[in-house]
């Protein structure tokens, strides 16, 4: 039974009445049929309208709206069998939810009809995630571009957002035949022969945009607000756009910016000079960098000295300004000076490098003693690693193999 859509002819209808054909209670959720709705089914990429339906003092949250046919159907969870046919019922839908689709839907026909215009590139793939909307760029053969650049994902969010700015009147026709909405400059080729909804962005002569679709829109582009293109990713060959539009677009942008100026804080710079403040902060970073590592070049020499000195079978030795991949540099500057068995051990990650000539073997050591005291690691004849939990651990590990 066909359900009367209020939405196609008055998509800013938030509440309605409407009449109950039929409520069907499953043992998990009631599908309801009303005679008329302004509930939107999931369809054409967009998610449903979610609200309520009410009867007298019994208020039924609507969770899930689809399409069967011509019927639209409304499933609320639980049973909401006391309602029967005919009853009164009314209708109100979350507008903010509804709004938020529109806003994106519009924005998604904008950005695209933008690609095509400026470049040709069709509209292979749309998604409206939670965190973006995607589409998915493709170019025929004969195009001179092969995938979208940053500066033509530039050209076509420039060109999007004058037609937001531009305020032009959002149509939609509803045609019985393909041939009827073929009269129209469509961007896309139809995928029905009848029932064909055509939105058309702008003057319909030269449109900004113009596609079938069966989703809600706003009657002008100046709603829509804005848009904004966030990343661009290659896909199967085509070119993957990233961006919101509405009220998503203009929450993503307050985040960034929020970002922007506190990085802007910590670098005692403006929001236009960050970038600036940024490179020179990054420069004296890898100054820093350099002469640490001369530094710490020197010191390991040095320390090599003392340890050459020192050596004797056993040798162990605490360090806690070394990290575990200085200490293996040190055991590589004392290749041919050692006697037996001696370990560098990095205190702060209570790791020791066992180092030898080849006997004994450092990983063998490690392999056959560690892990009765909570050891793990492994190595090669010349030096291994062993880590654990605690410096108990380490120095009880240490007594007992060397
Ligand atoms: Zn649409």
């Amino acid at each position: 039974m066909e359900t009367i859509r209020i939405y196609q002819q008055d998509p800013y209808c938030r509440t309605a009445a409407a009449a109950v054909t039929s409520a069907n209670y499953d043992g998990r959720s009631t599908r309801i049929i009303l005679d008329q709705t302004i509930f939107f089914p999931t369809g054409g990429g967009q998610s449903c309208d979610t609200g309520t339906i009410t009867c007298g003092s019994a208020c039924y949250p609507v969770t899930e709206v689809i399409e069967e046919g011509e019927t639209v159907v409304h499933l609320v969870s639980g049973d909401a069998s006391a309602l029967s046919a005919g009853d009164s019922v009314d209708l109100a839908i979350d507008w903010d939810h509804r709004f938020d689709n529109m806003q994106r839907h519009c924005g998604e026909h904008i950005l695209s009809g933008a690609f095509f215009r400026l470049y040709g590139g069709g509209n292979k793939g749309f998604h409206m995630g939670e965190d973006y909307m995607t589409i998915d760029i493709e170019f025929p053969e004969d195009a001179s571009a092969k995938r979208v650049t940053w500066e033509m994902a530039r050209a076509a969010e420039l060109d999007a957002n004058r037609v937001i700015w531009e305020d032009v009147p959002v149509h939609v026709n509803y045609f019985d035949t393909r041939e009827e909405a073929e009269t129209y400059p469509l961007r896309k080729a139809l995928a029905f022969e009848e029932d064909i909804s055509v939105v058309t962005i702008g003057d319909p002569a030269a449109p900004a945009d113009c596609v079938a679709c069966c989703g809600t829109h706003p009657s002008s582009s100046g709603q829509v607000g804005l848009i904004k293109i966030f990343k661009i990713e290659p896909n199967k060959g085509m070119s993957r756009i990233y961006f919101e539009a509405g009220s998503r677009a203009f929450g993503k942008i307050q985040q960034q910016f929020d970002t922007l100026y506190d990085i802007s804080v910590k670098l005692s710079a403006g929001t236009d000079d960050v970038l600036a403040k940024f490179d020179a902060y990054e420069h004296r970073a890898e100054e820093t960098h350099a002469a640490l590592s001369a530094l710490r070049g020197r010191l390991l020499e040095s320390e090599a000295d003392t340890l050459v000195a020192e050596m004797q079978a056993g040798l162990v030795k605490y360090y806690d300004d070394f990290t575990v991949d200085d200490i293996f540099n040190l055991g590589k500057k004392l290749s041919g000076s050692i006697t037996g068995a001696i370990a560098l051990v990095c205190r702060p990650a209570n790791t020791a490098v066992l180092l030898s000539e080849g006997e004994p073997h450092c990983g063998k050591l490690v392999k056959e003693n560690a892990s009765p005291f909570g050891g793990k690691g492994g190595g090669n004849a010349t030096s291994a690693r062993a880590f654990f939990p605690d410096a108990e651990s380490l120095d009880a590990f240490l007594s007992n193999v060397l």
